[in-house]
């Protein structure tokens, strides 16, 4: 594949943009990748094992005379990273983002990017609970989806020329409004993560069950809850705070269907269990076909690497 941009400046050095650097040299999509990170630590790592073409103290530094610049920082954090690197910004580069979350991301960082800046939004659906920048590896994005939410107006040449980047760090790409990617990965993402910090907090309370049974015996289900659980903290918190609408929303149909099984359990309704627990499995067969997950059984798998669905 050739080049796509001459240079990308990578804005946060954490799992997903670690992963883009690594996606774009296996496929040589960048003549150069200029990274940054707001700590000292993190740029030292980055430069230690060669993330990055050239690492940057600052943001600001970064994004000079790059074509595309793409903000890789916790949602929370994006407003404040757009109005630093504002003023630096080459005429007629494209901005984009990874952020879980789109319509927060857009009033946060739109309204700082000048004239003739493009802006185009973007979600790969791909991660692991893993963060930081040893945590990146190139396969991450392989026959996952990458949305894009560009807004009305938005040039097509510069989303066209994104949404080859992302395809060829192996990602399927698809166009999408912001608010309804929110919805969606309200239902797919947001919600089973908040669903699985809770599981994992209630057996963390249930004083009856020790700490070394609940880590002995963790069979697949709650095992799994575990690895969802145990992803970064200020990424989800920012998740939640900025995605708040759809998440109450899903949360609270969650919540109804959650009592009818209470009540269907209570009264011995076998057939209301079934008839759900038929429904659901056919949701599963689904993904399968799709190709985004193998049917391979979940027992005795090696966590390590392994991808779970992005946020
Ligand atoms: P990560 O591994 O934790 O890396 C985050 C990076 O952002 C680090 O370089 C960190 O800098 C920097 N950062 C944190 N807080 C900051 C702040 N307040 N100001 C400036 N920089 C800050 O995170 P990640 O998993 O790559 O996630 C990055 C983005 O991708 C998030 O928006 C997330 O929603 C999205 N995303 C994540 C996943 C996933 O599964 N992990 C999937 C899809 C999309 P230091 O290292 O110097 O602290």
């Amino acid at each position: 594949m050739s080049v796509i941009y001459n240079r990308v400046a990578l804005i946060g050095l954490g799992l997903i943009a670690g992963s883009m650097a690594h996606a774009m040299r296996r496929a040589g999509l960048a003549g150069e990748i200029v990274g940054t990170a707001r700590s000292a630590e993190t740029r030292a790592i980055a430069q230690e094992i060669g993330l990055c073409d050239r690492i940057t103290e600052t943001a600001a530094e970064a994004v000079e005379g790059a074509d595309l610049v793409v903000l890789c920082v916790p949602v929370g954090a994006m407003g404040a990273v757009a109005a630093e690197i504002a003023p630096h910004l080459a005429a007629g580069a494209t901005v984009t983002d990874v952020g879980s979350v789109k319509r927060d991301v857009i009033e946060q960082v739109g309204p700082h990017l000048p004239e003739g800046v493009h802006f185009i939004p973007a979600h790969p659906l791909a991660g692991t609970e893993h963060s930081g920048p040893r945590s990146g590896f190139a396969e991450l994005f392989d026959n996952r989806y990458t949305l894009l939410t560009p807004g009305e107006g938005t040039d097509p040449a510069a989303t066209a020329r994104l949404r080859a980047l992302w395809e060829g760090c192996g990602a399927n790409v698809e166009e999408m409004d912001a608010d309804h990617h929110d919805l969606v990965l309200a239902v797919t993402s947001h919600t089973p993560h908040l669903i699985a910090y809770t599981m994992v907090g209630v057996a963390d309370d249930l004083r009856r069950v020790t700490d070394s049974e609940v880590i002995k015996y963790s069979a697949a289900g709650f095992r799994d809850f575990t690895r969802i659980a145990a992803s970064d903290p200020t990424m989800w918190r920012d998740v939640f705070l900025t995605n708040k609408d759809a998440t109450l929303e899903i949360l609270g149909r969650f919540t109804e269907e959650l009592f009818a099984l209470q009540r269907a359990i209570r009264r011995g309704d076998g057939d209301h269990l079934h008839a759900y627990f038929t429904r659901t499995r056919a949701i599963r067969r689904g993904i399968i076909e799709a190709g985004q997950d193998t049917d391979a059984p979940n027992f005795g798998r090696t966590p390590s690497k392994r991808e779970v669905p992005g946020a």
